[in-house]
């Protein structure tokens, strides 16, 4: 039977009319071949515009429709879903991208309209060729694995918890609370970010349906959305948390001496010892010397000795436990959340800055560790009378690559210099700055009133710190008075922001995501799509995207978990219908297909030595079939005929 075509052209408003003659490319369309109806419309994707094409369908017979609009990222699903309406197999439908690919990249209105009329001819020639297809739906495993034990992860996994479902909790460092559980206070409320996190925590650790692997990280991931398994190891604390009483004894008795991370390098903490003030003891596998070169730093003592671990002897309760060893589990899970977080900008890298020179010199991170000490902010350097900010550091910065801005240190900074006016009401405070972006709620409100405590803000780059008379001297460009001037400081904060995790290579390879320039995690469109990624079943939660605050970290985290309950509460997932197959009789079983499939879809049948894909697992996204060397492997409805159609009218 021959096809019977009906073509729709969009004029979007005026984003495809005004620079494509639509109704050119109308009267064009209906000269072409197969072709019985060709209309225009002002919003194709309305109502009446759908309704123009389910009553040609109905009353003209159609069996194939091409919409020349917008993107097919943008409206294929509402098409399809027209075209199935009327009673058509969804799959039979073309779309001619004549707005992004056309009006919106030309001016020229005659070599746009040829344009537009050479997109619709070709697929009009492909249409033809298309073919029905099933749609599939797959069931759902009834569960979520987030990784990343931050703000995030523990509001992510609480979302989905308490909607009922399983929710597979997983943490790198030995304690929940990442980045959050480091910080003093919130901006702009001032609230303890402890007393924030304590109640989180709680009901993490104590909700039936969340099982939080701390010390962990996921080895490996199989599988697509709905239907994911992933295979995740727990590493030994070598600490029994039942037995021990929290003494203290082994720390005292370790030798083995690094900088503390969790306080931000500020101390020195031992191989065993406790991560943050509330968790439990571990020790640091990679540190102890007994555990690496079988011999403990404190005693001497070879590892066969028994008790030649110092630890072991300080240690009363017998909680020391040298047998434990990693475990391995697999869980399935419907939807993954990723919500690894982010590293702060290593000031190392602005040697000019004197950090790491200067004693004086410290990052806002280090501010606040000293500020969370039970004595409060002040510090182990004497006087606090000049104080000065600095912000932008690593941020918004050609020199260290990092183009963006990092959202928080504005604010960061503004706490920061409202604490120190707290605690010494006549102390100096200047922050010089780039440009102040104060954008949140509540914020530009708090920054008028920080500003009103007497904190002077500066427009200037700081160019250079250095010391001159045992002072520190902070040499900027004043961008408003145009003049270069330098002040003194007995304190100075760099104002740092926030970069990928050295990780984020791993999470991402690991699970496919692609990153975007800036290194963060990639979603996969930022407004219509925030919180979903180009792997299906995969969601973003917090900074592993990109910077942002507490508010920001919760509002997508929560927006991730409901992304991800959608599937979860459905019970279904409905997976690609065009997808590979391979002709046995041309495939020679050279295994190229099999290499080339980022989703693992093909294999190669043992029996046979031929080729054969798991419809399941396959994306239809033709990898395998560019390269195949017997074209045996091909993709429904992009079939070499199919292809060939539509570039045959072109050329
Ligand atoms: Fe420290 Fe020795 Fe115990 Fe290892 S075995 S944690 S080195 S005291
Ligand atoms: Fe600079 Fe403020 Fe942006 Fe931080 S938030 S990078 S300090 S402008
Ligand atoms: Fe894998 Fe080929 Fe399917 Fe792409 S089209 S997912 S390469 S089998
Ligand atoms: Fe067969 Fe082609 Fe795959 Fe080689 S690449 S195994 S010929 S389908």
């Amino acid at each position: 039977m021959k096809p019977r075509i009906g073509v729709y052209i969009c004029h979007c408003g005026l984003n495809i009319a005004n620079t494509v003659d639509v109704e050119a490319a109308r009267d064009f369309a209906s000269t072409l071949p197969n072709v019985v109806a060709a209309r225009r419309y002002t919003y194709m994707c309305s109502d009446p515009g759908q309704a123009l094409i389910t009553n040609d369908i109905k009353e003209l017979k159609l069996t194939h429709v091409v919409v020349a609009s917008c993107s097919p990222r943008m409206h294929e699903p509402t098409f399809r879903a027209t075209i199935q309406k009327a009673g058509l197999n969804p799959y039979v439908l073309e779309m001619a991208n004549i707005r992004e690919q056309c009006s919106w990249v030309h001016s020229d209105r005659k070599l746009a309209t040829l344009k537009a009329m050479d997109l619709v001819a070709s697929a009009v020639a492909k249409v033809a060729w298309l073919v029905p297809l099933q749609e599939r739906e797959v069931n759902v495993s009834q569960a979520a694995l987030i990784v990343g034990g931050g703000i995030a992860g523990m509001q992510a996994a609480l979302d989905i918890a308490d909607a009922g479902f399983q929710a597979y909790l997983v943490e790198k460092q030995p304690y929940l609370g990442g980045r959050a559980a480091q910080l003093y206070a919130t901006f702009p409320t001032m609230e303890r970010v402890s007393d924030l996190l304590a109640p989180l925590m709680k009901r993490v650790n104590e909700h039936p349906n969340i099982r939080v692997m701390t010390n962990a990280d996921v080895q490996k991931v199989d599988g697509f959305v709905g239907n994911f398994r992933a295979t995740i190891r727990e590493r030994p604390t070598f600490v029994d948390a039942t037995k021990c009483d929290a003494c203290s004894k082994c720390i005292d008795a370790c030798s083995v001496s690094m900088p503390d991370e969790f306080n931000a390098k500020l101390t020195t903490r031992r191989a065993i010892y406790r991560p943050t003030p509330d968790s439990p003891f571990v020790i640091d596998e990679q540190r102890c010397t007994y555990i690496q070169d079988h011999v403990c730093l404190t005693t001497s003592s070879p590892i066969f000795d028994r008790g030649g671990a110092a630890c072991v002897t300080a240690c009363s309760q017998n909680a020391i436990d040298f047998s434990q060893s990693e475990k391995m589990s697999e869980v399935n899970i419907g939807a993954i959340i990723v919500a690894t977080g982010a590293a702060t900008f290593d000031a190392a890298n602005k040697p000019e800055l004197g950090f790491g020179t200067y004693a004086n010199v410290i990052t806002s991170l280090q501010f606040e560790r000293l500020a969370a000490r039970p004595e409060g902010f002040g510090r182990p350097f004497g006087s606090v009378k000049d104080v000065i900010f600095i912000q932008c550091v690593g941020s918004r910065d050609q020199t260290t690559g990092n183009l963006y801005c990092s959202r928080i240190c504005c604010m960061v900074n503004a706490k920061q210099a409202h604490i120190v006016k707290g605690k010494f009401p006549d102390a100096r405070v200047t922050v010089f700055y780039a440009d102040v972006r104060a954008f949140g709620k509540g914020h530009e409100e708090f920054y008028d009133a920080v500003r009103k405590q007497g904190v002077r803000y500066r427009r200037g780059y700081v160019s250079e710190v250095f010391k001159r008379d045992n002072r520190i001297v902070v040499r900027a460009e004043d961008t408003l008075m145009q003049k270069s001037v330098e002040v003194e400081a007995d304190l100075v904060v760099l104002g740092i922001g926030l970069t990928p995790r050295a990780e984020t290579d791993e999470i991402a390879s690991l699970l496919g995501l692609p990153r975007s320039g800036d290194g963060f995690l990639l979603e996969i469109h930022p407004k219509l799509r925030p919180v979903e990624t180009a792997v299906d079943g995969v969601f973003l939660a917090g900074t592993c995207q990109g910077p942002k605050d507490i508010v920001d970290t919760i509002a997508q985290a929560r927006a991730a978990a409901s992304s991800a309950l959608a599937p979860l509460c459905r019970g279904k997932v409905r997976v690609e219908s065009a997808t590979a197959f391979v002709n046995e009789e041309v495939c020679a079983g050279c295994g190229l297909c099999v290499a080339t499939c980022p989703y693992g879809a093909p294999a190669l049948n043992p029996r046979t030595g031929k080729a054969r894909v798991n419809a399941v697992l396959c994306k239809g996204c033709g990898a395998c079939q560019a390269a195949c060397p017997s074209k045996a492997i091909q993709v429904v409805q992009f079939t070499p005929r199919q292809i060939i159609s539509e570039i045959a009218v072109l050329v």
